[in-house]
């Protein structure tokens, strides 16, 4: 019988944890509309279940609009611009930024704040909500460096403070350190603010992914830590396949699979945004059609 399964260290990290207990939280106690600026999860099965229970989510645009309501800033944290419109149109703020971002946002802000000629750099996604508020703390002066490629525009001839994204490959930063320390004339000092939360699963999931002949990592596609820790699984095996939850399972597909590589055992994993209760159904479906075929 083939063996399936969940990598125990999956899961929801404390700050989404945080984020979505408040929400509920709020939910259950008022009767007025909780509107969250932006997904709370990247997670779209985890989203609907909150829609449910009257969550609405909105753009930064349509905050603008918003007047005496309440507004739930997700984990990711925001731009001093958003808590500027909130004062503004009387909006009241349940602020649920993690408190990992909150001090990597801080760091940048006195940094941003005491610099003379300092250029602040972040390695991180483009137009990402986390990057968009730390960016926020230097009035957008900040260079994001997303790739090498991006390194061209920093000037070696002023000093340089690099901060991080939190939930970037370590291995990336540290690549991307060395190619600027490579070309750079001016001080450079650059600060590791990875969320270890992220960066310690890296170890475990490895070898999790590495022991199972077939692994299925769920998680949503605007999941930055779900493709960094996908991809570190896949490099590990090649026969880990990225899901957004059980409907992506095929019982032929499965079987025909099963069969032909005499997989043995399964593992089910995820990112800090893939709740336990998805790993769990997918687990369900997956041990419905090995029963059912006698795999
Ligand atoms: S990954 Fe780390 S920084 Fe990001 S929300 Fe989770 S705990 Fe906070």
């Amino acid at each position: 019988m083939v063996e399936v399964e969940i990598n125990k260290d999956s899961g929801f990290c404390f700050g989404v944890v945080n984020a979505i207990s408040k929400a509920e939280e709020e939910l259950s106690n008022s009767d007025s509309t909780l509107y969250c600026l932006g997904d709370i999860v990247h997670n779209s099965h985890e989203l609907e279940r909150l829609q449910k229970k009257g969550l609405v989510t909105i753009n930064h645009d349509e905050l603008k609009a918003q007047k005496n309501t309440k507004v739930l800033l997700r984990a990711h944290g925001e731009p001093p611009s958003t808590y500027q419109i909130a004062k503004q149109n009387g909006i009241e703020i349940i602020d649920a930024s993690c408190p990992v971002v909150l001090r990597l946002q801080k760091k940048i802000k006195e940094a941003y704040e005491l610099s003379d000629d300092t250029q602040i750099v972040i390695f991180g996604k483009k137009g990402h909500a986390e990057v968009v508020g730390l960016e926020g703390q230097t009035n957008n002066t900040a260079i994001i460096v997303e790739n090498e490629n991006d390194i061209e525009r920093i000037d070696p001839n002023r000093k340089v403070k690099l901060f991080s994204q939190t939930t970037m490959s370590l291995e990336k930063f540290n690549n991307i350190v060395k190619l600027i320390e490579a070309r750079q004339n001016a001080p450079f000092e650059y600060n590791d603010t990875i969320c270890r939360q992220v960066a310690n699963r890296m170890p475990n999931l490895r070898d999790f992914a590495e022991k199972h002949d077939l692994v299925f990592f769920a998680s949503g596609e605007k999941s930055s830590n779900g493709k960094v820790l996908f991809e570190e699984c896949q490099k590990v095996n090649p026969n880990t396949l990225q899901i957004h939850g059980k409907e992506d399972i095929d019982a032929e597909n499965l079987k025909k699979m099963i069969i032909e590589k005499s997989i043995k055992t399964i593992g089910i994993c995820g990112a800090t945004s893939t709740p336990k209760w998805l790993m769990q159904e997918i687990e369900e479906k997956i041990n419905s059609i090995i029963i059912a075929n006698k795999l």
